[in-house]
C-alpha cells in the first residue's frame, strides 16, 4: 500500500491482516502540489501553513478559493502582506460575486496584488526567497513581473486519494481522477464496502462527510442487526451549505443568483442590507447583506418555495443553517417571513430578506418598481 501524507497514521512497519465483515473507506484527499514548485521549507500546503513557524513579510497565496483565503486572513491579520494569484476571473468560486465584492472591500487592505486571470508557470528557490513567475491565462491578457516571497501557500484545491490506498485490489472501482464512486447509501460497487467523505466526491466539506457517514454506519448496523428502518438509510440531503471563515464571513446554501441567471431560472430576490439591522450597527460591521431567492416561475403562482441563500457578514457561517432548513422543508417566503426571529438578532435578516421577497417588510423603503 502507497503510504499517504497526515498526521493521524500509525506507521508500524509491521503488516497486519484484519479480517471485516463491512468497511468504511474514508481516506480523504491532498493538497494538489504544482510539479514545478521547488522542494523547500518556504513552500507549503494547507497543512503546513497551519504548522505556523514565523510570520512571513511577503506571503502569495497560490489559488483564490476558500482554503487560501481564510488562511490568508490569518497570516495577514498577524502582519503578513498578501499577493493572491488566481486563474479563473474572481475570487472565491461558487459564491455571488455581489456578496464576493462586499468580502473583497472589506479586505482590500490586506492585499498588495490581485493577480486575476493569472497562472503560475514557475518557481525557484533563492536565497532571498522563493521567485515565482506568471503568464496570462487567457490569451491576450498580460502577465504580471516575476515576484519573490518569503512564503508560498499552495491552494489550488485537492486531490481524493482513492488511487492510494489500493482500493481495486478489493475490487472497489476507482474513477482516473480517484474518486469512489458510491450509490445514495454510500455504498461501493462492492456491497460490503462503505465510502464516504472526500473520497466520494465533491463539496470536500467535513459536514458532507460527517453526513455521510452517518449513513454508512445506520446501512451497516441496520445490515448487521437486522433492522429494515436503520438500513434503508440514505443520503437524501437537498443541499449542502459552503462557508468561507474570512472575515467577514461569506455563506451561500443552494441556488446562487449567478446560477439562476445561468441556467435561466426565475428567481424572486429578496436582499436585506445590514445597514438596515440594529444589531449589526450595534456590533460596528453593518457590511454584510443577506439574500433569499424564491422560485418564480409560473408554476409557484406567487408562492414560490425558497431555493438558495447566501450572506456575507459577521458570523454568516452560524447563520446559513437556518436557509438550509428553510430549503430542506420546502419553505415559502410568507413561512420563514412570519416566522418570529429574536431582535436585535442577525438572523432577524433572514427573515427580514424573506419579508422584503414577500413585499411585506417594514424594516427599509419598499424597492422602486
Ligand atoms: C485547511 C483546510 C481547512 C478546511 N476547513 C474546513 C471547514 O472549515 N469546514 C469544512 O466543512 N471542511 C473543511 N475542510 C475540509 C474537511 O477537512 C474535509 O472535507 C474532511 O476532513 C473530509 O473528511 P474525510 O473523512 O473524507 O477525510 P480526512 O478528514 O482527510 O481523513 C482522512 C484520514 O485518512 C488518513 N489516511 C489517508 N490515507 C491513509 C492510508 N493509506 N492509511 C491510513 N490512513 C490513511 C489521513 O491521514 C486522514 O487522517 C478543510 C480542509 C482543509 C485542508
Amino acid at each position: 500500500m502507497e503510504e499517504t501524507s497526515g498526521t493521524a497514521q500509525e506507521k508500524t512497519g509491521k503488516k497486519q491482516v484484519i479480517a471485516f465483515k463491512k468497511a468504511i473507506i474514508a481516506a480523504g484527499s491532498q493538497a494538489v502540489r504544482l510539479p514545478f514548485m521547488p522542494e523547500d521549507p518556504r513552500v507549503v500546503d494547507s497543512t503546513g501553513a497551519l504548522a505556523l513557524k514565523e510570520v512571513p513579510k511577503r506571503m502569495l497565496i497560490l489559488g483564490g478559493g476558500i482554503i487560501g483565503l481564510e488562511m490568508g486572513t490569518v497570516y495577514s491579520t498577524l502582519g503578513a502582506r498578501l499577493d493572491v494569484v488566481e486563474m479563473l476571473d474572481g475570487l472565491m468560486q461558487g459564491a455571488d460575486r455581489d456578496l464576493v465584492k462586499i468580502w473583497q472591500k472589506m479586505n482590500a487592505k490586506r492585499f498588495d496584488n490581485i493577480m486575476l486571470k493569472t497562472k503560475t508557470v514557475g518557481a525557484k528557490a533563492t536565497p532571498e526567497g522563493i521567485e515565482v513567475t506568471f503568464a496570462a491565462a487567457e490569451e491576450g491578457g498580460t502577465a504580471p513581473p516575476p515576484q519573490t516571497y518569503d512564503l508560498v501557500l499552495q491552494a489550488v484545491g485537492r486531490t481524493p486519494n482513492g488511487k492510494k490506498i489500493a482500493a481495486d485490489k478489493a475490487g472497489v472501482a476507482v474513477t482516473d481522477r480517484g474518486f469512489i464512486n458510491v450509490d445514495i447509501q454510500m455504498r461501493t460497487n462492492v456491497s460490503h464496502i462503505f465510502a464516504i467523505g472526500d473520497i466520494v466526491g465533491q463539496p470536500m466539506l467535513a459536514h458532507k462527510a460527517v453526513h455521510e457517514a452517518h449513513v454508512a454506519a445506520e446501512v451497516i448496523a441496520g445490515e448487521l442487526q437486522g433492522n429494515k428502518e436503520l438500513a434503508s438509510a440514505a443520503f437524501n440531503a437537498r443541499v449542502i451549505p459552503s462557508v468561507a471563515y474570512t472575515d467577514p464571513e461569506v455563506a451561500w446554501v443552494g441556488l446562487t443568483e449567478d446560477q439562476a441567471k445561468a441556467q435561466g431560472i426565475k428567481v424572486k430576490k429578496g436582499l436585506f442590507p445590514w445597514n438596515a439591522s440594529g444589531r449589526a450597527i450595534a456590533n460596528g460591521r453593518d457590511e454584510g447583506v443577506t439574500k433569499l431567492l424564491f422560485d418564480d416561475s409560473p408554476e409557484a403562482h406567487g408562492h414560490g418555495k425558497i431555493l438558495g441563500g447566501g450572506m456575507v457578514g459577521t458570523h454568516a457561517g452560524d447563520m446559513i443553517g437556518e436557509i438550509a432548513l428553510a430549503i430542506e422543508m420546502g419553505a415559502d417566503a410568507v413561512d420563514i417571513g412570519k416566522t418570529i426571529h429574536p431582535h436585535p438578532t442577525l438572523g432577524e435578516s433572514i427573515g427580514m430578506a424573506a419579508e422584503i421577497a414577500h413585499g411585506s417588510c417594514t424594516d427599509v423603503p419598499p424597492a422602486r418598481k
